[in-house]
């Protein structure tokens, strides 16, 4: 007929729009643009991430992980790594632990929560361990403990520095007590090198919590952290119910510990190699301060 002519069959008009969910406004697809978790402004992936994943319009410090942090920090084709193939094992049976061990290995390409070895910065060689997040959260079971007590280890029998990168959620619950043991192991190997003479250098980054800051990374000879970083033992909340009271708002941020001299110094990402350069620098014989 005639009038179907005029009958638009082929672009059908939709019943409903499509209203994006709150989540899905604030996604950028992933890939070519990154938003910043902090100014929210969008900017190239690419160039983000030639510098270093802090942000381009206000500095708020991105998340790298271990693969990241040894590119942005070791000298290249320096590193070799020690104990890759150290996994662990469900010590307590804790139901669904072995299974989410596994998700975690395929998800984060690591068989911990920990990479360490052996490398050099500017020259200088170090022994170093990284902490990632994208691993159980960084969680400290006895296998991180192991290898950041091996890396210690190895840092004294070699006398070069240790450094270590910490991220972490604390001590990994599955694990139980084995986890906070972990805790006592690692501060005696800190101890035992410090005692040797070692040079011991801790950067904390975001969230250092629960026993790891509790620990290691705040033995430090040095002990520094990243910007606005969240390092802290206990949550917030569970401080404000025992102790009846408001906290500051920047509590547990990096900027609140070095004020109250808990740390010596925030350094920024685009800084570090050249400040650790520099402390690794001071501490050969006959070396000068260049702060
Ligand atoms: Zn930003």
């Amino acid at each position: 007929m005639l009038k179907d002519l005029f009958t638009k069959t082929h672009t059908k008009k939709k019943k409903y729009a499509t209203i994006p969910t709150e989540t899905a406004k604030n996604d950028v697809p992933e890939g070519i643009m990154t938003k910043c978790p902090s100014c929210k402004k969008i900017m190239y992936t690419k160039e983000l991430n030639k510098n270093l994943k802090v942000c381009l319009h206000c500095h708020y410090h991105l998340q790298l992980n271990s693969n990241e942090r040894l590119a942005s920090f070791i000298d290249d084709g320096s590193f070799e790594e020690m104990n890759e193939n150290m996994m662990s094992e469900n010590p307590l049976n804790f139901p669904g632990y072995i299974e989410k061990l596994e998700k975690d290995r395929q998800k984060s390409k690591l068989n911990e929560a920990v990479v360490t070895g052996i490398g050099s910065v500017n020259g200088n060689k170090i022994v170093v361990a990284i902490m990632d997040s994208l691993f159980r959260m960084g969680s400290m079971g006895s296998v991180v403990g192991e290898k950041i007590t091996l890396a210690i280890e190895k840092a004294d029998e070699l006398s070069v520095p240790f450094i270590i990168f910490t991220a972490s959620g604390g001590a990994r619950m599955q694990e139980g007590a084995l986890s906070l043991m972990q805790m006592a192991k690692t501060s005696v190997a800190l101890k035992k090198f410090s005692n040797n003479g070692g040079l011991i250098i801790s950067i904390m980054t975001h969230p250092t919590t629960g026993g790891v800051s509790a620990s290691f990374a705040s033995l430090g000879d040095y002990n520094f952290a990243e910007p606005e970083a969240l390092i802290g033992f206990a949550g917030r909340r569970v401080i404000e119910q025992s102790i009846r009271e408001e906290l500051p708002e920047d509590f547990q941020t990096a900027e609140f510990l070095l004020k109250h001299g808990q740390l010596d110094a925030i350094i920024s990402r685009l800084e570090l190699v050249e400040k650790i350069t520099n402390i690794l620098e001071i501490h050969h014989q006959g070396g000068k301060l260049e702060w």
